[in-house]
């Protein structure tokens, strides 16, 4: 494979976060694939805890081998898994990750996974979302895996798989993806699985507001539907919202498939996690566009696990995105 970042500082990084994400995405992709699709009408979660758990061992075991000084902050800890009754979980976690690491036994399945198990800021730290967008994951539709380096506050290397997206279409139940960013450096597209060279990605060069298209939440309790229904209604926007689960929408509109991703608040009260964000924010500033909260303030990752300095987030191509800020204004969106 041609690495366009080879020469540069973080390759290694860069390198090891794309082999790993890899490896969790074959992993989810297999759990995903035994779902009954009776499951949902049971309220049954436990693939998706099987596959969390699973995609979390393998990447920061990856993380641990090639960076062991490095703290994780990832989603999950293995506190649960060794809790009495669930050990038929466990199993399945270690059955899966040994397909991949058939040398993996328990005890080191469940030391692996709790190396993502900081919460703290640090210079540099990595922060995971193993399974993004878990409803997503249950319905088999679009989930992602989502990895990114911070050092000193700013993000550096993202790697974003994407299992279900196609390489082309926005979703599309395709053959997979993941994105690839290094700040300043650029943003790559490579298949999940198959073999191929990196791809360029770039944000849409739509300027003009009432010919975008904006993703959002599949759930409205996690954006609201009702306040971005009122900004296209403002911006006389046409096309209807593309609703998808997990950090797809970031890469959705990194490949300009979309002009933007609004998560606007419900509340006040809950503060976003880095780990539903670091990822996909790099891909999408590389692609040319720009993040920031719905006050315009850019996201700030020093404050531990949460984005606790800001309120909900607002994704854009760049040329559009002072149009959205000034009308959530406007609109008194997130004034609570
Ligand atoms: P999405 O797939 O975009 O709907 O986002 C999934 C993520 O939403 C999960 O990983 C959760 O961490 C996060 N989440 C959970 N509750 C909320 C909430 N009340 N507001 C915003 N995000 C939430
Ligand atoms: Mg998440």
């Amino acid at each position: 494979m041609n690495r366009p970042w080879a020469n540069h500082a973080l390759a290694q990084e860069l390198d090891t976060a794309l082999a790993a994400v890899r490896e969790a995405g074959l992993l989810c992709r297999s759990v995903q694939g035994l779902i009954d699709p009776g499951t949902l009408e049971k309220e049954d979660k436990s693939p998706v805890t099987v596959a969390d758990f699973g995609s979390q061992a393998l990447i920061c075991r990856a993380l641990g081998e090639a960076f062991p000084e490095d703290p994780v902050i990832g989603e999950e800890d293995s506190a649960d898994l060794r809790q009495a009754g669930h050990e038929s979980t466990l199993e399945q976690v270690v059955g899966h990750v040994r397909v991949q690491r058939p040398e993996a036994d328990t005890d080191e399945v469940c030391r692996w996974i709790d190396r993502g198990g900081a919460k703290d800021y640090s210079p540099r730290f990595w922060t995971l979302d193993p399974i993004d967008g878990t409803k997503g994951f249950l319905r088999k539709m679009q989930y992602a895996i989502s990895l990114a380096l911070i050092v000193e506050g700013q993000i550096e290397v993202a790697a974003l798989g994407c299992p279900n997206l196609g390489t082309e279409l926005m979703g599309d139940r395709g053959a997979g993806t993941v994105l690839l960013a290094i700040r300043g450096a650029g943003v790559w597209q490579v298949p999940l699985t198959e073999k191929g060279d990196p791809a360029a990605v770039k944000a849409s060069g739509q300027g003009d507001a009432t010919q975008i298209r904006f993703c959002e939440s599949v759930e409205s309790a996690h954006s609201s539907h009702s306040d971005s229904a009122r900004i296209a209604d403002k911006l006389a926007i046409v096309a209807e919202p593309a609703r998808l689960d997990s950090q797809t929408k970031y890469a959705v509109v990194a490949r300009g498939e979309a002009e933007a991703y609004l998560r606007l608040p419900r509340d006040n009260k809950y503060k976003e996690k880095i780990w539903d964000h670091a990822g996909g924010v790099l891909v999408v500033l590389e692609a040319g566009g720009r993040v920031t909260d719905i006050n315009g303030k850019d996201l700030d990752f020093t404050q531990g696990y949460t984005l606790k300095n800001n309120l909900g987030v607002i994704v854009s191509n760049g040329l559009v995105h002072d149009d959205l800020l000034k009308t959530i204004k406007n609109l008194g969106v997130g004034q609570f």
